[in-house]
């Protein structure tokens, strides 16, 4: 049975309300592209009205700013205990509106309530330094919330990336508008009524809901947002930092996707490389910023690899994601499935080739046969550019010095992965792979505690990990002067 939808408005100052426009737009189920709901489409008039509440809301004596930093932390554990309490619910939401498999987004609450408590765990741990300077100087620096910010969303892991932003920017003490995906709108309202229930004053969070151009734009020219952190794509990205410094200086954060190389040695355990390969590029209908998208097969090995590779997609099993038994949903909407078919039809143009799948699986709902490309070559689009769909492309190398400068070969710089039992060549890899995630062995291996972001292309600024709260903090030196003698 399809899960209940309790919001569909927009979440301002506390309460729930029509777009001032009056407008809505629909939002679908990537399963059959029928209509879920009619959402509140919100726009600048609406994005003026959340900053707003949003600045209130961050005036030094207002209740949020007078919290205590440690009651702070409480406050969203609060919240991680409404994510667990209602989290078959939100799992069920997910993958009604998104296509996540309703298994993995139950595998993703528990993950995700323990984020909140690592994030959370950060509040009132946020503390300056003391500093010498010129001997009879008292010096020490104040660390303080950058202000409101503003968190534009993707649409491939919906709760997950609310949960990154919206929680790393509370724990530092901002107060924020959040601007889900139009495919994905659901969870973040349903989400937001969990942080109005664990007690969050009213304009500390405010959800518009709305078009990237519409309630997008309005946010990133906003002269009260002082940063915006944004995942989607490069283009995007880069409108954003530039609209970002149009009316004033905001600081950004950017996670932008990537073209990740997995390299798999002569010496690598097939038995664990090709699954851990096929899970790196297949999981969530290759929807993920850090899909193994270049997957690199050294010649000794690459004919038997190839040869597994296609017998692993093939007996992946495709459907309805609410099915606990199935390994890949659809696309998230008929626009990606378009796109990712056009990117299939342009590698068998180029001459890679295809081994299995590659076509679209029935006509209602946007599923996508899980696709491997052998013989790929570095010029072909399909090695280029993000798929972002079920597609594995396999290409040949001969040595580690040849293939890492190949895996660099590219303007992304987000993730990268080898399989191999020599020490000397990982190491290698890890050193001079160009990105800002490395796995060795063993693919997406991520959590709370590790940083993650890009080099490059691929955006700049770490989230998770123990300074993940840095980009939201302004850091303030107060220098005291003091007697020479006393
Ligand atoms: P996108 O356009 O970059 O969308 C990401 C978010 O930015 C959405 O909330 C979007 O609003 C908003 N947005 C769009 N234009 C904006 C603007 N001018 N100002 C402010 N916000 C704006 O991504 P997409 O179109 O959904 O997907 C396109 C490609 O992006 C995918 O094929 C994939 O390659 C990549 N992608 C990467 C990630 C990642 O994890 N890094 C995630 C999703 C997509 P709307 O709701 O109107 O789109
Ligand atoms: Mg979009």
């Amino acid at each position: 049975m399809a899960p209940e939808i309790k919001y569909t408005k927009l979440f301002i100052n506390n309460e729930w309300v029509d777009a001032k426009s009056g407008k809505t737009f629909d939002t679908y189920s990537p399963h059959d592209g029928s209509v879920i709901a009619k959402v509140a489409e919100g726009d600048k008039a609406d994005v003026d009205l959340a900053v707003s509440a949003a600045k209130a809301a961050f005036h030094r004596n207002s209740e949020w700013r007078l919290l205590d930093a440690s009651a702070r932390g409480r406050l969203l554990n609060k919240f991680a205990d409404l994510v667990l309490r209602d989290s078959k619910y939100l799992a069920e939401l997910e993958s009604y509106n998104n296509g996540m498999l309703v298994n993995m987004a139950l595998f993703l609450s528990e993950r995700n309530a323990l984020s909140i408590r690592y994030l959370a765990s950060l509040a009132d741990k946020i503390q300056g330094d003391t500093i010498p300077l010129d001997g009879d100087n008292f010096t020490f620096t104040l660390k303080q919330p950058v202000g409101v910010c503003g968190l534009i969303l993707p649409w491939n892991f919906p709760i997950t990336m609310f949960i990154s932003k919206v929680v790393t920017a509370l724990s530092a003490g901002c107060t924020v508008v959040i601007k889900p995906a139009e495919q994905t709108p659901l969870t973040a309202l349903a989400l937001v009524a969990l942080l109005k229930e664990a007690g969050v004053p009213a304009g500390v969070v405010n959800v518009v809901t709305g078009y990237g151009p519409g309630a997008g734009t309005a946010l990133t020219h906003h002269p009260d947002v002082a940063k915006i952190s944004f995942t989607g794509s490069v283009e995007v990205g880069k409108l954003i930092q530039q609209a970002a410094g149009k009316v004033n200086l905001k600081r950004v954060t950017l996670e932008l996707g990537g073209k990740s190389p997995l390299i798999i040695m002569n010496d690598a355990d097939l038995n664990v490389a090709v699954p851990t390969a096929a899970y790196g590029v297949f999981t969530h209908q290759g929807q993920v910023c850090v899909a193994a998208s270049r997957l690199f097969v050294q010649s000794g090995i690459y004919d038997k690899f190839v040869e597994k590779a296609v017998e692993f997609a093939k007996n992946r099993k495709v459907g309805n994601p609410a099915d606990t038994a199935v390994d890949q949903g659809p696309q998230v909407d008929g626009e990606m499935m378009d796109k990712v078919l056009g990117y299939i039809e342009k590698g068998k143009k180029e001459g890679a080739k295809l081994l299995t799948g590659g076509k679209r699986i029935g006509t209602s709902g946007f599923y996508v046969e899980p696709t491997v490309f052998a013989d790929v070559k570095d010029d072909m689009t399909i090695a280029k550019e993000e798929i972002f769909g079920p597609v594995q492309s396999i290409l040949k190398f001969d040595t580690l010095e040849e293939v890492i400068d190949r895996a660099n070969n590219t303007s992304y710089g987000l993730a990268a992965g080898i399989f191999t039992t020599n020490l000397n060549n990982a190491l290698q890899y890890a050193k001079h792979v160009e990105a800002g995630n490395v796995w060795v062995n063993g693919y997406m291996m991520a959590g709370p505690q590790s940083p993650f972001g890009g080099y490059k292309d691929s955006g700049y600024g770490r989230e998770a990990g123990l300074n993940c709260v840095d980009p939201y903090l302004e850091v303030k030196s107060v220098a005291i002067s003091l007697p020479k003698k006393f």
